[in-house]
């Protein structure tokens, strides 16, 4: 499962709908300060179901949503669609069979959050769901923030056995026993 391309509109400073394209395994984005590239990143966190606002550097969840600049009036609504490849099969049950896997959350001022799956809407348990073992997700290992190795080379080991968990692909089995017993 390869992230092909981020589509944006209405997040943060990109209030036109913008296509951010992943061409290869290694990809550099670079800009002066300010110009969006962590942006970039809120984004495909926010995606995958991030509901904390500070871990998207805002203080409410309103403040992924364009608020305006000297020449442009704030808009009302926040999209972001991640684009995988999927051609290997690694997302796994019932969605293994499709060679791509579009994931969308929109969210307007008023409220909610909705999600969507290959087009069709969808909880936001399907998406973490999908993401849960693959090494993906709002807090995984995948997103590699500034601290964050020194932060795991300090972690005590019942913190780092939930990366090694991750990895080895247990976490979602976890999840689901822990699920079932609290029913
Ligand atoms: P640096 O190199 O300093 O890390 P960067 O390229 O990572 O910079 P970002 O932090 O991604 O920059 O972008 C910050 C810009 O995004 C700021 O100019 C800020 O005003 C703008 N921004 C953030 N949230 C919003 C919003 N809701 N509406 C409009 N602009 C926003
Ligand atoms: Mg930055």
């Amino acid at each position: 499962m390869r992230l092909e391309k981020i589509k944006l509109a209405g997040f943060k400073s990109f209030v036109d709908p913008t296509t951010v394209p992943f061409p290869s395994a290694l990809v550099g984005v670079v800009g002066p300060n300010g110009c969006g590239k962590s942006n970039v990143i809120d984004a495909v966190r926010w995606v995958m179901g991030e509901s904390s606002a500070k871990m998207l550097r805002g203080e409410s969840m309103a403040d992924v949503i364009f608020n305006g600049s000297s020449a442009r009036k704030p808009v009302g609504v926040a999209s972001v669609e991640l684009v995988f490849d999927n051609s290997d099969g690694k997302a796994g049950g019932q969605y293994a069979q499709y060679s791509t896997i579009s994931v969308r959350r929109q969210v307007s001022r008023e409220g909610q959050s909705t999600y969507f799956l290959n087009g069709v809407r969808c909880r936001r348990r399907d998406i973490t769901d999908l993401f849960l073992g693959t090494g993906l997700g709002p807090r995984s290992y995948a997103i590699i923030e500034q601290g964050m190795i020194s932060r795991i080379i300090e972690s005590r080991p019942e913190e780092l056995r939930v990366y090694l968990e991750e990895a080895a692909g247990i976490s979602k089995y976890k999840e689901r026993r822990r699920e079932t017993e609290n029913r």
